[in-house]
């Protein structure tokens, strides 16, 4: 089927509702409009070109190798002037069209076109949906058919230019002189979400947001020319490989950049916003690290000569230096930290004397050598150098490096805010009776949980049932209130899953298909709601698929947030039993990782995997990281692991 169709993207109007920019090459999801649309026209066409009327040069540089055709007729004539164009330029049997504003039209579009259109014998597929008027919820839903979304027999163009010699310029008109297959999409956001002005408002603000992220420019890192780019083997062409979504993600994302200055014994777990430049050298003077004598070494006794007796002139402690330098044979008792007395540089451990009588102490040859046991000055710390760089989540060490360097306040990152909640109508919170058919909300207690270890200050917001007001709502009001948002369910493509809609709706959302498992849809994008915006993770509604998605894509998120690069340790551990495994996708299981009798890691599986067993996930101390590429374990083969001690 795909070899006898040519995709054509209808980006030829005058693009006025859009304002000074050509509506196809508006800024969208990291590139332009036009771009996204190709991205998802290609995988399903033989080949593909733009029809365009302005601008040639900025199209011609997104179409590539494929035409931008612009139109026969003069005067931006409507899409039925391209529909023309793209026919007389057709190399294939049939044309499907697609127009420049729509960029999440499914993925099976001219599949299903065509399998109508054979079926019926048409000569024009086209799709349409069922829409509810936004203003009468309750009244019946009407059939809304989408024209520009059609997939047209090439050997119709003669009837078109007829139709356009007589001045008539409506799609819908030209389609009642041919014979049409409509076919019904269940997905009305696929084709409706920029119909109306106020969705393309909506769509501009957005965008909007999304230009002013640093790499929002380049073509490269737009997510929906990666949908296509990478396909499972499964043929899914939307599964995108999960470091592909990771770079995606880390790629937008910036710092935020509010900052505050705390009391050090406030700052754990905070991101430091600022060098920490230690003011002095640490330790501040050349001291003793051990109990013993402090002595010139040039008096020690020479390799095989015989023992020396040194007299003791005076003590030095910790905090109580004693400031008289020993003559020849003379040594100062000196306790662990003390200053070193001026004209020593070694300092002989008490232990090590051959014998203590009063104030004599006799050493032999080679107790010491010259120079040991002291801590010099500077050699932790220099001053002026850098004690701590920008970044580094503080930690128990950290509190106490700043400390030694008498410094009593530090610069951190503000706090994120993150407010999340779980969807579905399923869902019960603690508390309320369990009726049939419902489940308790476990994916709310793993997200706050998750969440304060982060250190972030979580919005609770609860659970939100699939209803579009209500998520639409819950949405903005995250939206003006976090800085993140994170929601659990509704974003694979079940007939509920309204979530989607409405994250596409108020929002420049990406919906990937991940290839992995758990955890295989995820929304990631920003919400635009009246006074801010904020960044949005769909997580999948699966309570395992919760957490490990969680851990793999929005917490690095956060943490770059929160200012810090974190990356996730791994550690190779063998496996204790074979493990079934299917390459193209990276798969996460649940492990209990040991120390093996010869002292090696070795991991064993947490037995039931699936993405809704929680307990596993309880029971499991790692993740089994087995890669995209990866086949079946063997018993006794290496794995990588992720350990949840500083994750969990
Ligand atoms: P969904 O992605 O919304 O289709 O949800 C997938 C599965 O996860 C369904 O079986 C849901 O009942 C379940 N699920 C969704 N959200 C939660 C939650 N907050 N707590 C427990 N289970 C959930
Ligand atoms: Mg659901």
């Amino acid at each position: 089927m795909k070899s006898r169709v040519t995709g054509l993207v209808l980006a030829g109007g005058r693009g006025t509702r859009m304002g000074r920019v050509d509506k196809g090459l508006q800024p969208f999801r990291g590139s332009t409009l036009v771009a996204h649309v190709l991205a998802r026209l290609t995988p399903q066409v033989a080949s593909v070109a733009i029809n365009a009327n302005r601008n040639l040069p900025q199209y011609q540089a997104i179409a590539g190798a494929a035409p931008v055709l612009p139109d026969f007729l003069d005067g931006f004539a409507g899409p039925l002037a391209g529909l023309q164009i793209g026919l007389q330029f057709c190399p294939t049997e049939l044309l499907l069209t697609a127009p420049c504003d729509s960029p999440f039209f499914p993925l099976d579009l001219a599949e299903r076109l065509h399998a109508a259109m054979q079926a019926e014998g048409a000569d024009l597929a086209m799709a349409v949906t069922m829409e509810r008027d936004p203003e009468q919820p309750d009244a019946a839903p009407f059939r809304q058919p989408h024209p520009v979304f059609s997939l047209v027999k090439a050997s119709v163009l003669p009837q078109l230019d007829a139709y356009l010699e007589t001045g008539a310029r409506r799609m819908e008109g030209f389609y009642k002189s041919l014979r049409v297959a409509e076919v019904l999409f269940d997905d009305s956001a696929a084709f409706g979400n920029i119909n109306t002005l106020e969705d393309l408002q909506r769509h501009e603000r957005a965008a909007a947001v999304s230009a002013q992220q640093p790499d929002a420019a380049a073509p490269a890192h737009a997510p929906a020319a990666a949908l296509s780019a990478r396909r499972a083997p499964d043929g899914d062409p939307a599964a995108l490989d999960v470091d592909e979504a990771r770079r995606l993600i880390r790629e937008r994302i910036a710092p935020v950049e509010a900052t505050e200055t705390l009391p050090l014994l406030n700052a754990l777990d905070r991101v430091l916003a600022a060098d920490i430049i230690s003011p002095i050298n640490v330790p501040a003077y050349d001291n003793s690290a051990m109990d013993g004598y402090a002595l010139r070494g040039a008096d020690l006794p020479a390799d095989g000569a015989a023992p020396v007796t040194f007299k003791t002139i005076g003590v030095a402690y910790a905090g109580h230096p004693f400031t008289q330098a020993p003559r020849q044979h003379e040594c100062v008792r000196i306790m662990t930290g003390a200053a070193i007395p001026p004209g020593c540089d070694s300092v002989l451990p008490q232990e090590l004397a051959t014998t203590i009588a009063g104030d004599n102490v006799t050493i032999a040859a080679n107790a010491i050598r010259a120079g040991a046991n002291l801590r010099r000055a500077g050699e932790d710390l220099k001053q002026g150098g850098i004690a701590i760089a920008a970044g580094k989540l503080l930690r128990p060490a950290d509190l106490g490096l700043i400390a030694s360097l008498g410094i009593g306040q530090v610069t951190v990152r503000r706090k994120l805010k993150v407010a999340f909640f779980s969807t579905g109508d399923e869902l019960r919170s603690l508390g309320e009776p369990l009726e049939e058919g419902c489940v308790y909300d476990s994916n709310r207690y793993t997200l706050f949980g998750m969440l304060q270890r982060l250190g972030c200050d979580v919005i609770d917001m609860g659970v939100v049932r699939d209803d579009p007001p209500a998520l639409e709502a819950a949405l903005r009001a995250a939206a003006n209130n976090a800085d993140a948002i994170i929601t659990s369910g509704g974003v694979s493509e079940g007939a509920a899953d309204h979530t989607r809609d409405i994250m596409a709706l108020l929002g420049d959302v990406a919906f990937w298909k991940l290839a992995m498992r758990p955890g295989r849809p995820l929304a990631f994008g920003k919400v635009q709601a009246e006074q801010d915006s904020a960044w949005l993770f769909g997580l999948p509604g699966n309570p395992v698929a919760v957490m490990i998605s969680f851990y793999l894509f929005a917490r690095p998120a956060l943490l770059r947030m929160m200012g810090s690069d974190s990356t996730l340790q791994t550690l190779q551990a063998r496996a204790t039993e074979s493990i079934r495994k299917r390459p193209g996708r990276t798969e996460y299981q649940r492990g209990i990782v040991s120390t093996a009798a010869d002292g090696t890691p070795q991991v064993r599986l947490t037995g039931a995997q699936g993405s809704g067993i929680l307990s596993s996930m309880t029971e499991a101390n790692c993740i089994v990281v087995l890669h995209h590429a990866q086949a079946n374990v063997a018993a006794g083969q290496m794995v990588d692991v992720l350990l949840f001690d500083g994750l969990t």
